[in-house]
C-alpha cells in the first residue's frame, strides 16, 4: 500500500494528477494528451467497455456501430489530422435515403429530392417551388423548427420528410423545437447526396474503437471499466487533485436545480442470411407509424462483401433516470437550465466538465475533439 493511502485512507491518493471520468472521445483525447506531458491519469468508465458512443464491435466480419451510424466529417484540417493519426479512414460518403410510406427520397434536400417529389428538373424550378410553398411564412423570421424547415424547402417536405420523423426522434412537436436541429442538414440546388458539406469524410477502416484504444494505450494511462463515478464520488473528489467529467452535469451536482432533459434509444440489431438488405447504410423512415426512425446496415459503411448483413433499427424514447442520455435537448428551458448548472461547474474548481453530456451540447465527433484539444490547452498551454 502507498504511503498517502495509509494516511488519509484514500485509495488514489497521490498517484496521479488527473481522474477522467468517461472513456469516450473526450475524455479519452483529454487522457491521451495529458498522458503525452507527462501526466499521470486514471480513466474509469462506467460501461463494460471503452469508446462511449462511438464504440464499434466486430461481427461476422461486420463493423456494428453498437450506439448508431457515426460517420466522421469535418472541414477542420487540424481535427482530421489528429484523428487521422489513430486510424486510416475510407471514402465513404454518407448518403442516407428517405423512406416515406415506402416512396424513397434522395437526402439531404437536393436536386435529387426536388426532382423526385415535384418533377423540377432546373435549380430555379426548385426554387420557385420552394417561394411558392414558404409564402405561408409571410417572412416570418423562423422561431421553432416547423418554421425553419418550411422556410428552407417548403411544406411538401416539411410533411413528408420531416415533420413525424422529427417528433420521434425527439418526442416533442416541431413547434415545441430549436430551429438549429434542422439547419444541421444542408439545403442545396444542385444533385449532390453528400449528407455533409465538410472537406473530409470517412469512417475508420476497422471501426471506431481502435481510436479510443490507441489513445488510451499509454504507460501514464490505467483504465478501468465497469466503475460508476458516483460509486464513489466523495472519494474521488479528495482523491485526485483534478477531474475531467464527462457524464451528465445535472447528475454531478444530484440534479439540485431539477432534471436537464435527454433522449434516449433503443437499439435492435439483427443479423440476417442476406446479402444486402437495403442498399444502402442509413434509411431513414419518415412516416409517423413506422415505430424506428431509422435503419441502418453496417456491411455498406466498409463496401463489405460477406454473405450476411447485420442491420440495426433505432427507436427513439423518452429519457428517465438509469436510461443511457444519448441526446441532450437544446431548447431553451434546458439551455437556460444548464446555465444554472455551468454557474455551479465553475466553483467546482478541481472539475473541468467536458464533451456531450458534461457540456450539454448536440456536438459531433469532431466538435468534441475540438473541445478536448481546447480544454488541453487550457490546462497545458498551446
Ligand atoms: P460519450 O461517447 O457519451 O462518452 C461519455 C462516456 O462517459 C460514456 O462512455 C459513459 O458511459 C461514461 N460515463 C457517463 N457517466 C459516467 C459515470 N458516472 N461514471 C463513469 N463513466 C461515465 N457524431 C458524428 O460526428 N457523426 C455521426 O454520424 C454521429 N452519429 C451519432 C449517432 C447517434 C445515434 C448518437 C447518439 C451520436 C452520434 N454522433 C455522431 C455524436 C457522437 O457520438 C458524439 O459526439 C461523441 O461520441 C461524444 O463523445 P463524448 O466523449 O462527449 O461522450
Ligand atoms: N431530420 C428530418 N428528417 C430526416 C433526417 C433528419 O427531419 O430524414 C431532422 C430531424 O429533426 C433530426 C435533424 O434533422 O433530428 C438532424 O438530423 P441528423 O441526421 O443530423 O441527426 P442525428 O444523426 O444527430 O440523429
Amino acid at each position: 500500500m502507498e504511503k498517502e493511502e495509509v494516511a488519509t485512507g484514500h485509495t488514489f491518493f497521490g498517484m496521479y494528477d488527473y481522474l477522467v471520468v468517461g472513456a469516450g472521445l473526450f475524455g479519452s483525447v483529454f487522457a491521451h494528451e495529458a498522458a503525452l506531458k507527462g501526466k499521470k491519469v486514471m480513466v474509469i468508465e462506467k460501461r463494460d467497455h471503452i469508446a462511449g458512443n462511438i464504440y464499434t464491435k466486430e461481427v461476422e466480419g461486420i463493423q456494428v456501430h453498437e450506439y448508431g451510424a457515426h460517420i466522421f466529417h469535418t472541414s477542420d484540417k487540424e481535427i482530421w489530422d489528429y484523428v487521422t493519426q489513430f486510424a486510416e479512414f475510407n471514402r465513404y460518403t454518407n448518403s442516407p435515403v428517405a423512406n416515406y410510406k415506402g416512396e424513397i427520397y434522395n437526402l439531404p434536400f437536393n436536386m435529387n429530392t426536388f426532382n423526385k417529389l415535384w418533377g423540377v428538373v432546373t435549380p430555379a424550378e426548385a426554387q420557385a417551388k420552394i417561394d411558392e410553398q414558404r409564402a405561408v411564412l409571410n417572412s416570418k423570421i423562423p422561431e421553432n423548427l416547423e418554421e425553419q424547415a418550411i422556410s428552407l424547402v417548403g411544406t411538401d417536405i416539411y410533411e413528408k420528410l420531416i415533420k413525424d420523423y422529427t417528433e420521434k426522434q425527439w418526442g416533442k412537436p416541431t413547434t415545441e423545437l430549436p430551429a438549429f436541429i434542422i439547419r444541421r442538414l444542408p439545403v442545396r440546388l444542385t444533385y449532390d447526396n453528400n449528407y455533409f458539406n465538410d472537406t473530409y469524410q470517412g469512417i475508420p477502416i476497422g471501426g471506431y474503437t481502435q481510436i479510443v484504444e490507441k489513445m488510451l494505450a499509454h504507460e501514464n494511462i490505467d483504465v478501468e471499466t465497469g466503475i460508476d463515478f458516483f460509486d464513489k464520488k466523495g472519494e474521488y473528489l479528495k482523491s485526485f487533485p483534478k477531474i475531467v467529467f464527462t457524464g451528465m452535469i445535472d447528475q454531478f451536482f444530484d440534479y439540485e436545480f431539477g432534471e436537464l432533459e435527454y433522449r434516449s434509444l433503443h437499439f435492435d440489431t439483427e443479423i440476417l442470411n442476406v446479402e444486402n438488405y437495403q442498399g444502402n447504410a442509413v434509411v431513414n423512415y419518415t412516416d409517423a407509424e413506422t415505430p424506428y426512425t431509422r435503419i441502418i446496415e453496417h456491411k455498406h459503411f466498409e463496401f463489405g462483401m460477406q454473405d450476411k448483413t447485420i442491420i440495426t433499427k433505432e427507436y427513439s424514447k423518452t429519457w428517465t433516470r438509469g436510461d443511457e442520455p444519448y441526446y441532450p435537448v437544446n431548447n431553451e428551458r434546458n439551455n437556460h437550465l444548464y446555465k444554472e448548472y455551468q454557474k455551479l461547474a465553475a466553483k467546482q474548481k478541481n472539475v473541468i466538465f467536458g464533451g456531450r453530456l458534461g457540456q450539454y451540447c448536440y456536438y459531433d465527433m469532431h466538435q468534441v475533439i475540438a473541445a478536448a484539444l481546447q480544454c488541453v490547452k487550457g490546462e497545458f498551454g498551446e
